[in-house]
C-alpha cells in the first residue's frame, strides 16, 4: 500500500486522510461528486471504536478545512456495534455532531445481513430525532430488501442501491447472480419513481441503462437521482456517464485498515486476484 504502484492503490486511495483528499481533488476535477469512507470495521473493543471515532472527527476537520465536498460514508461495525449498540449510537452521534452543521451527508455503510435490522433500526430513530443529513443502503440480494425499501422510501430517506459484497447464506439472500440482478432492476424502478435522490451505485451497465429508460419514461431528471461507482472500478464508465449528462459519486476508501475491502474487491471479480498474482510474480522477477 505504501508504494504508489501497489495493486491495492488501484481501489484504496492511500493510508492518509491527505491522500484521501488529494484523490478527492483528482475526482472533483472529472466533473465528478465523492464520498470519503475511512476504512475499518468489527472493532472488537470499546477503545478501538472511541479511537475509530476521534479518527473520524479528525477526517471531518480535515475535509473541512480542505474545502472538497462534505460527504462521507461509515461503519456501524466500526463504531463498536459489536461491542456495544449504545456506544456504537453515541460515537454516530459524536460524529453527525460534527458534520450536520457543517453540512455533510452521512452515509450509513450496510453490513452483513446479521446487522440489516440493527443498522436500519439505529437509522431510524435518528431520522426521528431529526437528522435528515443521514442515509442508508440496502443490498439487492437479500430478499427482505425491497420491503424496506418501501418503508425506508416511506419515511422520505435517501436510499444507496448496491446488489451486496457479502456472502450470504441462501435463508436470506438470492443465490443465483441472476435473481440478484432481477432484484436490483425491481428496486431500482422503484427507487427511481418513489425514491428521494436515490443512489444508484453499481457498474454494471445493464443496470445503468435501466435506471436512465425508466427516469426517461417517468419523467425523472437526472439531478433527481445520481449513480454511484466505487474508486478505481470502471472509470470509463464514470467518464461516459458525466459526459451524458448524469451525476456520478465516486466511493473514495482510504485508511489503515483496507485489508478487509480490498479482499471484498477482489472476491467480486476474478480478473483482479490474476492482477495480484501478476504484480506479486512481478515483484520477485
Ligand atoms: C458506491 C458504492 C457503495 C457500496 N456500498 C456497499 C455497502 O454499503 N454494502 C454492500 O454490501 N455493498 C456495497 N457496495 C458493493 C456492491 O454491493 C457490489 O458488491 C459491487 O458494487 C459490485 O456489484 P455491481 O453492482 O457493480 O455489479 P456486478 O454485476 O458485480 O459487476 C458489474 C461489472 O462491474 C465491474 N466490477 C464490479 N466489481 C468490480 C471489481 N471489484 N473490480 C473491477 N471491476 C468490477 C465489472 O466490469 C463487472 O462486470 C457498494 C458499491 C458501490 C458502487
Amino acid at each position: 500500500m505504501r508504494r504508489p504502484s501497489s495493486f491495492a492503490r488501484r481501489f484504496i486511495a492511500g493510508e492518509t486522510v491527505a491522500e484521501a483528499i488529494a484523490a478527492a481533488r483528482a475526482v472533483q476535477a472529472r466533473g465528478m461528486l465523492i464520498s470519503l469512507d475511512l476504512l475499518g470495521e468489527s472493532v472488537a473493543t470499546l477503545a478501538a471504536a472511541d479511537a475509530a471515532t476521534r479518527e473520524y472527527l479528525q477526517v471531518v476537520d480535515a475535509i473541512i478545512a480542505s474545502g472538497i465536498e462534505r460527504n462521507i460514508s461509515l461503519k456501524l461495525t466500526q463504531l463498536g456495534l459489536d461491542v456495544d449498540k449504545a456506544s456504537a449510537v453515541d460515537n454516530l452521534r459524536k460524529i453527525l455532531e460534527r458534520a450536520a452543521p457543517a453540512g455533510f451527508f452521512v452515509r450509513l455503510d450496510m453490513e452483513q445481513s446479521s446487522y440489516t435490522d440493527v443498522t436500519l433500526e439505529i437509522f431510524e430513530t435518528l431520522w426521528g430525532h431529526g437528522c435528515r443529513e443521514l442515509g442508508v443502503v440496502l443490498q439487492a440480494e437479500l430478499y427482505r430488501s425491497e420491503q424496506d425499501l418501501a418503508r425506508v422510501n416511506a419515511l422520505g430517506a435517501r436510499v444507496r442501491l448496491v446488489k451486496g459484497a457479502y456472502q450470504e447464506p441462501k435463508s436470506v439472500a438470492y443465490a443465483k447472480k441472476s435473481d440478484v440482478d432481477a432484484a436490483y432492476a425491481r428496486m431500482l424502478k422503484v427507487l427511481i419513481t418513489d425514491g428521494h435522490y436515490g443512489a444508484i451505485a453499481t457498474h454494471d451497465p445493464a443496470m445503468i441503462t435501466l435506471a436512465q429508460d425508466w427516469a426517461r419514461a417517468a419523467g425523472v431528471t437526472p439531478d433527481r437521482f445520481e449513480f454511484q461507482m466505487l474508486y478505481g472500478v470502471r472509470r470509463d464508465l464514470q467518464t461516459m456517464l458525466v459526459s451524458a449528462g448524469y451525476r456520478v459519486r465516486v466511493y473514495i476508501p482510504f485508511g489503515r485498515e483496507w485489508f478487509p475491502y480490498f479482499m471484498r474487491r477482489l472476491g467480486e471479480r476474478p480478473a483482479n486476484v490474476m492482477f495480484v498474482i501478476r504484480a506479486i510474480l512481478g515483484d520477485r522477477g
